[in-house]
């Protein structure tokens, strides 16, 4: 992959004016390094994988790339991103319709959770070139021959390895199995596995692999903390000794479950603390709300599951409390990486029992990092 010829320039990429110009607007100066090295390999039509740290600009990468090959005057899907939560395939839809906004291009979400009714009714009314959606309900559209795929060139895949794994593989293969063959493909995550890399050899050919090893695959600008709390209990009372300092801007804080964020959403609100929370057993319009208030940063502290672990970008986010331990190695490193967004600076704590404190010594032996016992005076590290 040192071959790839790094553009270090947007105006270098020789991209359609109308999407220069998008690019600019959205306030974008420079490309990060996995834009300036995996943009043109998309535009040149090769299948991609693209891994990255989180918060680098993944987004940007695919949705540039998709704009500058689309042809604006085919007025059919030609491009479809699958990810894995309903507020991710939003935040992706947004993001491709603001960069493009000068292009007059047709884009859509379609989630689950909305009413598909309403979906089927703005298929129908304006053909949409790019869709942005989670697999499940991509699915239904096209068992429902609502949403047909016959034009389609290009499918990305985002937080590639939690679609290949985790309950969406099956969705995932069958959606494969009704694209054209030999269409573009692009794999992008910051956490790819051996085992994703090989499944990926099963609908790609001969793909650009843009990688990062594993020892880099953590952020320099998040400082990575433990505190020791021997008991359960102890945790809670240390979440409210830190409730000052989750303030200062927005802070995420974990749960393993959808039981545990309501029972601390709780506990919390006893104690007279101002917290919101969100969970796969809301129901969207309420997801949508705490998202809204969140991202203008009406609320300032977020208790989730792993609902919040990957991809949403909200740059004010510069803490993250693992109230429990990810159970997955992967989700660690987007958990944490909500914070520290585009070289900003970050903050993840980890609040331990003592049998914790072995699986806190494989991450840091599994991503060669260092997680520090947290220092009484986090004031300091603001
Ligand atoms: P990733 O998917 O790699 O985790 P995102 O695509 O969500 O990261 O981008 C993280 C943040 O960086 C977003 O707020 C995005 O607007 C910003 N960003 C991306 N590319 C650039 C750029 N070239 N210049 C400035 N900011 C950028
Ligand atoms: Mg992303």
């Amino acid at each position: 992959s040192s071959k790839i010829k790094v553009h270090s320039t947007f105006e270098g990429m020789n991209l359609n004016p109308l999407l220069l110009k998008g690019i600019y607007e959205y306030g974008f100066e420079t490309p990060s390094a996995i834009q300036s090295r995996a943009i043109m390999q998309i535009i040149s039509g090769k299948d991609v994988i693209a891994q990255a740290q989180s918060g680098t600009g993944k987004t940007a990468t695919f949705s540039i790339g998709m704009l500058e090959v689309l042809d604006t005057k085919v007025k059919d899907c030609q491009a479809l991103v699958l990810s894995p939560t309903r507020e991710l395939a939003l935040q992706i839809q947004r993001v491709i319709q603001q960069l493009g906004k000068f292009m007059k291009i047709q884009s859509y979400g379609c989630i689950g959770g909305s009413q598909i009714n309403e979906d089927i009714k703005n298929l129908k009314s304006i053909k949409k070139q790019i869709i942005s959606g989670t697999p499940g309900r991509i699915l239904d559209l096209i068992k429902r021959r609502f949403l047909s795929l016959k034009s389609l060139k290009l499918l990305i895949l985002d937080e590639a390895d939690e679609l290949l794994t985790n309950g969406f593989k099956e969705q995932i293969f069958e959606i494969l199995k009704t694209v054209n063959a030999g269409i573009q493909i692009v794999v992008v995550s910051a956490t790819l596995t051996r085992d994703v890399l090989e499944m990926t050899n099963k609908f790609t050919s001969n793909p650009v692999k843009i990688l990062v090893k594993r020892e880099d695959v953590t952020l320099e600008g998040i400082k990575q903390y433990y505190i020791q709390c021997d008991k359960e209990d102890w945790k809670f009372d240390t979440l409210c000794d830190l409730y000052d300092s989750l303030t200062i801007t927005q802070a995420v804080i974990f749960c393993n479950t959808k039981v545990k964020v309501n029972w601390l959403t709780e506990q919390m609100r006893r104690q007279n603390f101002t917290v919101v929370s969100m969970h796969g057993d809301m129901k969207q319009d309420e997801r949508d709300e705490i998202m809204n208030d969140f991202r203008n940063g009406n609320s300032r502290v977020l208790i989730s599951t792993d609902v919040w672990a990957r991809g949403i970008d909200v740059q004010q986010v510069s803490l993250v409390i693992n109230y429990d331990l990810p159970i997955d190695k992967e989700n660690y490193i987007h958990r944490i990486g909500r914070s520290g967004r585009f070289g900003r600076k970050g903050v993840a704590i980890n609040l331990l029992v003592k049998e914790d404190r072995k699986e806190l010594k494989a991450l840091e032996k599994y991503y060669t990092t260092r997680i520090r016992e947290m220092p009484s005076n986090l004031g300091e590290l603001m």
